[in-house]
């Protein structure tokens, strides 16, 4: 029996043949499957703009310096995320305060934000930092009309949602990352994601003038649009003058300019044909996690030892993770390895990494996210886990507890 991970990429013949003629195409960067794949991404989460990006960190930091954080800015998230939603507030000089998790979502919970957002000075904090945590969606509606009432940006952390969704108060579907209530929103394309590229992102958003900017920040800053130029023709082409009549000059072919301090966070063309030919399956993917999320839910349902993530009724779960809570979790967790099934933990809370406790933040300030942390298990879970290996897990795990 091969080891059984926790996540893992889905790759056919359709995705090799699309890399392939890339490959064997003229532009392996920069080429047209960049603009292809943001515009069929926009399609399925239903924004107006994407940005294809090198990885999901890379987005974050891009959209951290196209809406502006600057050194001293506080932004609010999540203990219980990837430590990328905060490194990526740091890189822009930026400080990090959490609120604690919702004990039955596992999301950051919006009553204690709004206490604490009640509690503090007015402009205080920039910005918030939602994750739809294993694939949850946020209340991006409740949370847009508290963050309105404190002037607060909101970047979405969408990397385990693809294809979720919450119920709106007026009946609509609000797809994760579609920008209708965050400013912004980011995506991962790393194997263990819904979508795989090897390294890759995306940004999504409505607003136009964050678009602009994120295309000029993933490379250089650099603009090779006349329309945007700020040096004069003059400037650009040197004392050497093509024609006497200075109405005619127009900026030579080679021009550009550099007008901000950007990146090279460009993803490659032959990323962007996998990911296209990935988008393909992202929908029956989705579907395939919540069939297989059902069956563990009724094989656990009854058990005293497991407890079963909680979904409300307005919410179409992505389930990029199935966590479990549970009692002897490090015993659970070595069985499983035992028996070749590997488990993962997310998160440890990022307010008790060691690199983040400069930030004065002390083990049980946190209470509801540091006892989470102490009993969740994400089991495997990814549309090619067979009904046979996952039958094997359930019992595996029965067994454990009844051993
Ligand atoms: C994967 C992930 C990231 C970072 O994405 P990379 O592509 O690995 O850089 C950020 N936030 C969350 C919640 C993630 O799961």
């Amino acid at each position: 029996m091969d080891p059984i991970p926790y996540g893992r990429q889905h790759i056919t013949q359709q995705d090799i043949d699309a890399v392939v003629e890339v490959l064997k195409s003229d532009y392996l960067t920069q080429g047209p499957k960049i603009a292809e794949f943001e515009e069929a991404f926009a399609g399925y989460i239903g924004t107006k703009y994407a940005v294809a990006v090198a990885n999901g960190t890379a987005a974050l930091h891009l959209c951290n310096l196209a809406i502006g954080t600057k050194p001293g800015d506080k932004v609010i998230t999540s203990p219980i995320t990837f430590v990328a939603s905060t490194n990526s507030v740091l890189y822009c000089g930026g400080e990090i305060d959490f609120v604690d998790i919702d004990p039955k979502t596992y999301l950051m919970d919006l009553d204690k934000l709004e206490m604490k957002l009640a509690n503090s000075h007015k402009g205080t904090f920039k910005g918030i930092i939602p994750v739809d945590f294993a694939g949850y969606p946020v209340n991006l509606e409740r949370l847009r009309s508290i963050a309105n009432k404190y002037n607060l940006w909101i970047i979405e952390d969408a990397c385990h949602a693809p294809g979720g969704y919450f119920i709106d108060s007026e009946g609509e579907k609000q797809y994760c990352g579609n920008g209708k209530f965050a400013d912004l929103a980011i995506f991962s394309f790393h194997p263990v994601k819904h979508i795989a590229t090897g390294e890759g992102g995306m940004i999504t958003t409505n607003n136009k003038d964050l678009y602009k900017k994120l295309l000029l920040l993933r490379t250089h800053g650099i603009t090779k649009d006349a329309n945007l130029f700020q040096n004069t023709i003059e400037t650009a082409i040197g004392n050497e003058l093509q024609t006497p009549n200075s109405e005619l000059q127009t900026y030579p072919g080679w021009y550009y300019e550099m007008q901000d301090l950007g990146f090279n966070y460009r993803l490659t063309d032959f990323q962007a044909a996998l990911g296209i030919s990935q988008l393909s399956r992202a929908e029956e993917g989705v579907k395939e996690r919540n069939r297989i999320a059902k069956k563990y839910d009724e094989a656990f349902t009854n058990n005293e030892e497991i407890k079963i993530p909680f979904v409300d009724d307005n919410i179409f779960h992505a389930f990029h993770l199935y966590v479990i809570q549970v009692k002897k979790r490090k015993g659970l967790y070595d069985y499983l390895r035992e028996n070749n099934i590997f488990t993962q933990v997310h998160y440890i809370p990022v307010h008790l990494q060691p690199f983040y406790k400069y930030l004065g933040w002390k083990k049980g300030e946190l209470p509801i996210a540091e006892k989470y942390y102490e009993h969740c298990l994400s089991l495997p879970i990814y549309p090619t886990l067979t009904d046979v290996e996952q039958s094997l897990i359930i019992n595996t795990i029965i067994n454990f507890y009844i051993k």
